[in-house]
């Protein structure tokens, strides 16, 4: 038996957020049904403050997406396959 495979993925999903494009309106953190965006303490260059996302119980249902006027935010599905042992 030389070869071992071993594949483990990586779940959850990441929010990113273009925060020089943000306005601030806040409807992402109102709409996101887990909480999962919360507003800085820091603005950005135009003066607004944007949201951070924190990133713990995400179920990426793209509401924080969509709902942006902006199109600040991206979500990403995290798919990182690790793969050990590989090889003759
Ligand atoms: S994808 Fe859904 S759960 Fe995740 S941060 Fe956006 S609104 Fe919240
Ligand atoms: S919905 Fe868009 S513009 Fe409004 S606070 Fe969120 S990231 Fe900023």
């Amino acid at each position: 038996m030389g070869i071992t495979t071993q594949t483990k993925k990586e779940k959850g999903f990441l929010v990113i957020i273009d925060i020089e494009r943000c306005k601030g309106c806040g409807l992402c953190i109102a709409f996101c049904p887990k909480k999962e965006l919360k507003f800085s303490d820091k603005n950005n260059k135009k003066g607004y403050p944007y949201p951070e996302f924190r990133g713990t119980d995400c179920i990426g249902c793209l509401r924080c997406g969509l709902i942006c006027p902006e199109t600040a935010i991206t979500i990403l599905r995290k798919s990182r396959k690790k793969e050990k042992g590989k090889g003759l």
